[in-house]
């Protein structure tokens, strides 16, 4: 049952979803990047850090966090929210550089993405 954390995009949560609402259907139906997971225990949600990626500094709060409380993090997903804003919105974050600098420090695996719809 691996320990999942999930960043969404302070500019857009709650303007595109609402309190995450559809990541939290998406867990209970393995929906879209959530379908790679038999079971999924969510740990912690919270922002990406915020404009300019400041993402780095955020992932070892959190993981350090989860940790503190034995329930570390062993997945962390980049919201349905940041790809998009990666996609449409100029989000300064480089997808492939976060994903190995958090795997390289923390031990994370990464995914791009949440619900499909
Ligand atoms: S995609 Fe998921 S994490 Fe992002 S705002 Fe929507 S429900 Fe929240
Ligand atoms: S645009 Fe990117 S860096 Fe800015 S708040 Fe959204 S996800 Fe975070």
């Amino acid at each position: 049952m691996p320990n999942v954390a999930i960043l969404y995009c302070k500019r857009i949560k709650d303007h595109s979803c609402i309190g995450c609402a559809k990541c939290f259907k998406g867990i209970e139906e393995k929906n879209g990047e959530f379908a790679r997971h038999d079971d999924i225990t969510l740990v912690a949600m919270t922002d990406c850090g915020d404009c300019p990626g400041l993402t780095v500094p955020r992932v070892k709060l959190l993981s350090e966090v989860a940790k503190n409380l034995e329930r570390p993090i062993e997945t962390l997903h980049l919201g349905t929210c940041m790809k998009m804003a990666m996609a449409t919105a100029q989000c300064p974050i480089a997808f492939d550089d976060l994903k190995a600098t958090v795997q390289d420090k923390f031990g994370l695996d990464v995914v791009l993405g949440t619900h499909s719809y």
